[in-house]
């Protein structure tokens, strides 16, 4: 007989008053028993409809089955046939918004927390097990990755399963991409990401850091030069959009891309670190999304005692996910909707000491069908900040395609691919992730990676025949 409860499991959690101090992870993760008891809330349904809420399909009814009776080891073994990075993707997806929107326990109560059972199986796999990785035989083809993020990762980890020689090129210090230098520490611990990349290392497959490829070596001199036969540009969308404002160039003003890298990358919270960062007092970030989150929260564990979200339209129209919406709010963040900044204020010596903004209203939908926000006439005030941090989008970046012969590109940047592969305009060249899409999901970057990583499969054999 299946857990009828209504509600799901509570995720242990830092209480908020101590947690917006420190950079450790608020969510705790289930215990054994609590994992069992809701794994016993899964239905089992015939016609398994949160399956094809997944962007990579996880067998997730038969993987549930597994937590209730209690074999953790067999629920990873069937999750890591779909997801190779379970114990990130349990932690950031937006599942309220994917499988769990799906599940049928959701129309009469809460729906089975699917991504806390998938978080639970990957922590007790990495904490428990100790599987030393298995040979594989290499089938003597090259293939290089530009980028090491979700969808690199995935891509490389797929073909070195089927015995390429694989080099991941990584422009910055540390791989892992936005899972290292976006998301902070207290939603994803670095350690976690380092142990998928050590694991692809175990598999074989290189990891050359401080890369830029388009000026360090061109895409062409990987393909003639040094004989790689395919490549997949996983590159992201790193590159930080600002308003266009008076008073964005003022000292305390950031991306937030400076901002989080500063912060997760280089570890400017602590003490005595070679790279600085402001500790303002009051700080204000402009956007609604997930870094908009992240950054607002990050400026909380460094102390400042307010932090404002300016956000255009009003709370229903938030892009952010919901869980780190109701987390930002429990750890002191000031939302401020139907906001939008006009000017940033500085003082004689160019340093932020206010945001003047105008309030807004909602009117028809736009052509991404939200209710488009319209500034309300004589409606100006000032909020009183030291710091504005902005977070309102960002695009691929130019380097690839301007040193990149016949890569065709969208006009905003995004590389143009064939979804069913992932092939570009350049033969033997694959893309996926956010540099395809824009800024996107974890989820679909990794999935981006998975399709590629068959093509370039499929093409190289192609070409032995
Ligand atoms: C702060 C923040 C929070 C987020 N929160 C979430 C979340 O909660 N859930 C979720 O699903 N998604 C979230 N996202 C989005 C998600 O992280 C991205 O969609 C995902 O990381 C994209 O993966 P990717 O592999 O395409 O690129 P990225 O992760 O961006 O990795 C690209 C890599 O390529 C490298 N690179 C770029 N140019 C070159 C070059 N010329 N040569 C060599 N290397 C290069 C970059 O340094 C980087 O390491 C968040 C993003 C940010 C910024
Ligand atoms: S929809 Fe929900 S209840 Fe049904 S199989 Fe999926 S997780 Fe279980």
């Amino acid at each position: 007989m299946p857990n009828m409860s209504l509600k799901r499991n509570e995720m242990p959690t830092q209480p908020a008053c101590e947690r917006n101090k420190n950079f450790k992870e608020v969510a705790l993760g289930y215990s054994a028993e609590q994992a069992i008891d809701e794994a016993q809330r899964c239905l089992h349904c015939k016609h398994k409809p949160c399956v094809s809420g997944c962007p990579v399909n996880i067998h997730i009814p038969d993987f549930i089955a597994k937590v209730a009776e209690g074999k953790f080891e067999e629920a990873y073994q069937i999750i890591t046939e779909s997801s190779s990075l379970p114990a990130v993707c349990g932690r950031v997806c937006p599942q309220e918004t994917q499988c769990e929107q799906k599940c049928v326990r959701g129309l009469r109560g809460e729906s089975v927390a699917i991504g806390r059972l998938e978080r639970f199986v990957a922590d007790y796999h990495n904490e428990n097990i100790k599987t030393a990785a298995k040979a594989v035989q290499k089938n003597g083809h090259k293939v290089a990755i530009i980028g090491s993020g979700p969808s690199g990762l995935t891509c490389a980890g797929d073909l070195a399963k089927k015995g390429y020689d694989v080099t991941i090129f990584e422009a910055l210090h540390l791989a892992g991409g936005v899972l290292v230098y976006g998301i902070p520490e207290f939603r994803l611990p670095k350690s976690i990401v380092q142990k998928e990349i050590d694991t692809l290392k175990e598999i074989g497959v290189k990891v050359e850091t401080n890369m830029v490829i388009g000026k360090v070596i061109s895409i062409d001199e990987l393909l003639d030069e040094y004989h790689f036969e395919a490549i997949f540009i996983g590159s992201g969308a790193g590159l930080p959009r600002f308003m266009n404002i008076p008073g964005e160039n003022l000292n305390g003003v950031y991306s937030a891309n400076e901002f989080l890298t500063r912060v997760n990358l280089m570890k400017a919270y602590k003490d005595h670190n070679d790279t600085p960062i402001q500790h303002a007092k009051k700080v204000a970030v402009v956007g609604g999304g997930n870094v908009a989150m992240d950054a607002a929260r990050s400026a909380k564990r460094l102390g400042a005692e307010e932090v404002y979200i300016i956000y255009r339209r009003s709370e229903a129209e938030l892009p952010a996910r919901h869980e780190e919406v109701e987390h930002a709010k429990e750890e002191g963040i000031i939302f401020k909707f139907l906001t939008n900044p006009i000017e940033i204020l500085g003082d004689e010596h160019k340093f932020v000491r206010g945001i003047k903004c105008v309030e807004m209203e909602l009117g028809e939908p736009d052509e991404s069908g939200r209710r488009r926000p319209i500034e309300k006439k004589d409606s100006q005030f000032t909020i009183d900040v030291d710091s504005v941090i902005m977070a309102i989008g960002t695009s691929p970046n130019p380097l690839i395609k301007s040193t990149t012969k016949g890569l065709e590109t969208q006009r905003w940047g995004g590389i143009i691919i064939d979804e069913a592969t992932g092939a570009t305009s350049r033969e033997g060249v694959y893309a996926g992730g956010d540099a395809v899409t824009g800024a996107a999901t974890v989820i679909l970057a990794m999935g981006a990676g998975k399709t590629a990583a068959k093509a370039i499969d499929e093409y190289i054999q192609s070409k032995k025949k």
